[in-house]
C-alpha cells in the first residue's frame, strides 16, 4: 500500500467520482457505500498538512453527510459532523446528537451544550479553540443510547476526524464514547482519573454534561477531570 496521504487522496477521488456520477444521472447526492466505508483505514500517517485540515475536514463532511449506512439516518433531520478548530489540540467526544443538535446540525447546543460551554470557559477554552463531535453523527430516536452496531458503523468517521485533526488530547464525555473509543466495557468510574493512550493522543474520560444536569453531585468530579485536562494541555505547551 502507498502512503497514507496517497490513500486518502484516492479516497477523495472516489467520492468525487461518486458525486460526478450522481450528478450525471440526476440522482442528487450519493449515499456512502459500504465499500467506501471499508476503504477507510486508520494507520499512523504523519497526518494532514495543518494548512489543509479545514479544507480536508470540510470535504470529508461533504462526502459523508448523506450517509445511510445505519438505521439512524431514518430519523435524521440534520447530520451532525462536528464543530471547532480543524487543528485543535483538544477534542471533546460525546455519544450522539440530541434533539437540539439534530435541528441545528451542530453538536452540544442544547442545555447540555450550554453547560459544556461553561465547563470550557472555566478552563479557559472555547468552541473556537477545541473541536467537538460525537461518535454517531445522526440522532438516536428519543435520545436513546446509540446501539453497538450503530457506533461500530459510524466509528470510521470519528477516526478519520481524529486522523485529520490530530488532537494531542481527547476528552470523552460520558461512558459511551469512552467505551467505544477505548474498546472496553469498563464502567466510567474505572476509566476516569487517568490518561489513556489513544493512537498517540492522551485520552481522558469524564461525565457527560447531560449527566451533570441530572446528577449535580458529579460536578466536583468533572471539575477535577477538566482541571487535569487543562494542566496537561499547559504542560504540553510548556506553560
Ligand atoms: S449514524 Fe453514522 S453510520 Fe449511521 S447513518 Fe448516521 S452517519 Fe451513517
Amino acid at each position: 500500500m502507498g502512503s497514507a496521504s496517497q490513500f486518502f487522496s484516492e479516497l477523495a477521488d472516489e467520492a468525487a467520482r461518486a458525486l460526478q456520477q450522481a450528478d450525471d444521472l440526476g440522482t442528487g447526492a450519493p449515499t456512502v457505500s459500504v465499500q467506501f466505508l471499508e476503504s477507510i483505514e486508520f494507520k499512523s500517517s504523519g497526518g494532514v498538512d495543518p494548512t489543509q485540515r479545514a479544507t480536508v475536514l470540510q470535504k470529508f463532511n461533504t462526502e459523508i453527510e448523506n450517509c445511510t449506512l445505519c438505521r439512524l439516518h431514518e430519523g435524521r433531520n440534520k447530520f451532525v459532523f462536528g464543530v471547532g478548530n480543524p487543528s485543535a489540540q483538544v477534542m471533546f467526544v460525546g455519544e450522539g446528537p440530541g434533539r437540539d443538535e439534530d435541528m441545528k446540525g451542530e453538536p452540544f447546543v442544547g442545555r447540555a451544550g450550554q453547560l459544556l460551554d461553561k465547563i470550557l470557559a472555566a478552563i479557559k477554552f472555547d468552541r473556537k479553540i477545541v473541536y467537538i463531535c460525537n461518535v454517531v453523527k445522526c440522532r438516536p430516536p428519543n435520545n436513546r443510547d446509540p446501539q453497538p452496531d450503530e457506533m461500530e458503523t459510524c466509528m470510521p468517521y470519528l477516526l478519520r476526524q481524529i486522523e485529520i485533526i490530530q488532537p494531542k488530547l481527547i476528552c470523552c464525555l460520558g461512558r459511551i464514547s469512552a467505551q467505544a473509543l477505548l474498546k472496553t466495557s469498563a464502567p466510567l468510574g474505572k476509566l476516569r482519573g487517568r490518561f489513556h493512550d489513544f493512537q498517540g493522543a492522551k485520552l481522558l474520560v469524564t461525565y457527560h454534561p447531560a449527566a451533570l444536569l441530572r446528577f449535580p453531585e458529579y460536578k466536583r468530579g468533572t471539575w477535577e477531570d477538566v482541571q487535569m485536562l487543562r494542566a496537561e494541555y499547559d504542560r504540553m505547551l510548556g506553560r
